[in-house]
């Protein structure tokens, strides 16, 4: 039978009916290893007790009440964040792209408000991804998500990731801020280096700009701190969250000074759903979890685990893995082959892997992987790198 859906995706032939912890169970009763968490989503796994407990008493209350009336649980929450980071003030919405499309019309805002209206130019990445609204896709300047859309938002000015000095030479007098994700995600997980992020810290001082950091996939915990920023010993001044924030609900969050949110006045934005009650309760949880003692420290731990265990695959198939790159549990095997293909091998091997840019497939698995089910899960990596080398070599297999 068709589908009735918009066909925008090609789905793999596979359903899955519940999860538990790491691992998805399909409709046809395979049990499979879950390294790729929803794409960064299930920050915690599935079916986690608190978070079930959470939404269930939660949704059990109230859902709905709208950003007319007090929200008790998304006070909280804000103040929860600002407190575990350099931010002074929150603003919840649905998605990833909503919290990248206010962090863009809050840079903007705050020229304005200083008297540079014309400053609403951004320095923004190539390789970068911020979302799929028409801005967003403007500000990652991705051609095959761009084409066919009409003019281009305008307002972004792209250079290469990693190269300073052309950052630096793109700042103009209409330049007011600069867009980046310290570690890009579906860019095929490259890691911004320190001087570049530093670098970009020390730009944005000089000519007065706004740095604002896209950690809708590096952060919450992902590098085993609980903001990527925090890695590079520098804070920036805006900086979007989602995916991992909500622990499989939808959830992004806007984190930023109070100097940054300053142009965000009375009646200067909104949202209907972002930060209600069902969100913001699970929110709460999963913060309840990254921030309990040592919780990041073991995500920290876990990440050299697995790094350590990946890197036995460049020396055992080097034809097949290149390299790998990446912080904690965000790593990038770089390969010789597509990775759509070598995604495919692993779900053969009942593993899932995300496949991104640059010839890479992304490794994210849930913060709660146990040491054991990382060493299972590099097992399969290793019987898909075999089978992708057979496949490569039939005239030796
Ligand atoms: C996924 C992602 C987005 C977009 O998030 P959506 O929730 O899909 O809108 C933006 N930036 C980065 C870095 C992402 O990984």
């Amino acid at each position: 039978m068709t589908s009735a859906l918009l066909p925008t995706y090609a789905r793999y032939a596979l359903a899955f009916e519940r999860g538990e912890g790491a691992w998805l169970f399909s409709t046809q009763g395979e049990k499979y290893l879950d390294f790729g968490g929803g794409i960064a989503v299930a920050s915690l796994g599935y079916n986690h007790p608190h978070l079930v407990e959470a939404l269930t008493e939660q949704a059990k209350k109230l859902w709905h009440t709208s950003n007319l009336f007090q929200m008790p649980e998304g006070e909280r929450l804000a103040r929860r964040l600002c407190d575990a980071s350099f931010a002074d003030t929150v603003f919840f919405t649905n998605s990833g792209a909503e919290a990248l499309e206010l962090t863009i019309k809050m840079a903007r805002k705050w020229n304005a408000a200083n008297g540079s209206a014309e400053r609403f130019h951004i320095v923004t990445f190539q390789g970068a991804f911020h979302g799929r609204t028409l801005a967003t896709i403007a500000a990652g300047g991705n051609a095959k998500y761009l084409d066919g859309f009409g003019e281009r938002t305008p307002g972004f000015d792209q250079v290469a990731f990693g190269d300073l000095k052309a950052a630096e030479r793109v700042i103009g007098p209409r330049t007011g801020a600069i867009l980046v994700e310290p570690i890009q995600g579906e860019g095929g997980i490259r890691v911004g280096d320190r001087d570049f992020i530093r670098g970009l810290r020390a730009l944005c001082d000089h000519h007065k700009l706004l740095l604002c950091f896209d950690e809708v996939q590096c952060g919450m915990g992902r590098t085993g701190k609980l903001f990527a920023y925090e890695l590079y010993g520098v804070a920036p001044d805006i900086l979007a969250s989602a995916k991992g924030i909500g622990g499989g609900f939808p959830l992004g969050a806007v984190l930023a000074t109070k100097e940054a949110g300053k142009g965000m006045t009375l009646g200067t934005h909104g949202t209907t759903y972002g930060g209600n009650p069902l969100a913001m309760a699970c929110g709460n949880a999963v913060l309840d979890i990254m921030l309990a003692d040592g919780f990041l420290d073991e995500v920290a731990r876990k990440g050299l685990v697995l790094r350590q265990q990946l890197a036995g695959l460049t020396a055992a198939y080097p034809e097949i893995v290149t390299e790998i790159r990446g912080e904690g549990l965000m790593q990038g095997l770089k390969l010789t082959v597509a990775p759509a293909e070598f995604a495919a091998a692993a779900r053969a091997k009942k593993l899932i892997v995300i496949p991104a840019a640059d010839n890479v497939v992304r490794i994210l698995p849930p913060l709660i992987v146990s040491d054991e089910e990382i060493r299972i899960g590099v097992d399969r990596l290793a019987e898909a790198c075999a089978a992708m080398k057979a496949a490569k070599e039939p005239e030796k297999a």
